[in-house]
């Protein structure tokens, strides 16, 4: 039985990329796994990372984010709507990133989420190590991403390579805290698709999922 977190990043529910979070959210049920989700539009998460995230400022004549993290972490100092994600970040086996592809990145929403869940003394720093010595070492992690571009238009000499698009997420975020990482599912221009393909692509999420323990990391440490 594994301990999943989805985070969700679409703002309306009825999208089809709430719909690929519907999809894993039932399949890890059924599988008798615990799914918790962070629809983050949902719960009206704030993005913007600053003095709010603390319940006390250690140094308030030089606001240093990453040092009121640090110090966050080893006082209780979190409020309540941080340390509740930070807490599912910690429990979770398994983590993926649901969402639209926004500007070549994720959507504001994500990308803040974290900033401020991936804090300084909780994922990195204050004697952890990263990558091959990250801690989440035991936890895996993937993204599910819809685009409005086709496949094709994703090679080097266009939009570029999704990969390269990927990295930051990838290697910057999973891999730096150590998580084994692995290859996204991509769902290609879901509004160009007709109906029935886009049941098929739900088809298509569902093999996705039933592979994963089997599929060959694009980094790992285990
Ligand atoms: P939707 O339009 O919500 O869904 C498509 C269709 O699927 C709808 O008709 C819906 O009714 C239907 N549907 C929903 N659920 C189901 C279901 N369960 N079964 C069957 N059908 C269903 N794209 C790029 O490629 N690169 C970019 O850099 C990029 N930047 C962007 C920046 C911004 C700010 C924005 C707003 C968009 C950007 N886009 C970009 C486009 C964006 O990535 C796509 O619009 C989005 O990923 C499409 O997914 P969706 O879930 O929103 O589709």
């Amino acid at each position: 039985m594994k301990k999943v977190l989805i985070i969700h990043a679409h703002p309306e529910p009825k999208s089809f990329c709430s719909g690929l979070k519907g999809t894993s959210e039932q399949y890890f049920t059924d599988r008798g796994d615990i799914v918790k989700v962070s629809d983050l539009y949902a719960i009206g998460f704030d993005p913007v990372g600053d003095q709010r995230d603390f319940t006390s400022i250690s140094k308030p004549d030089y606001f240093k984010y990453q040092l009121e993290q640090m110090n966050a972490c080893k006082t209780d100092g979190f409020t309540d709507e941080l340390k509740a994600e930070m807490d599912k970040l910690v429990w979770c086996d398994i983590l993926i990133f649901n969402f639209p592809l926004w500007w070549f990145g994720l959507p504001a929403i994500l990308k803040g989420w974290v900033d401020r869940v991936f804090a300084m003394g909780l994922v990195y720093g204050d004697g952890r190590g990263v990558y091959e010595n990250g801690i989440f070492k035991e936890k895996t992690a993937f993204v599910t991403m819809t685009t409005g571009g086709p496949e094709i238009a994703y090679t080097p000499t266009s939009n570029g390579d999704p990969n390269v698009i990927l990295f930051p997420i990838h290697h910057g975020m999973f891999y730096f805290a150590g998580m084994t990482v692995l290859p996204p599912f991509i769902s290609w221009g879901p509004a160009r698709m007709s109906e029935e393909q886009r049941k098929a692509e739900l088809e298509r999420y569902k093999s996705y999922l039933q592979s994963i323990d089997t599929l060959k990391p694009i980094y790992t440490n285990r």
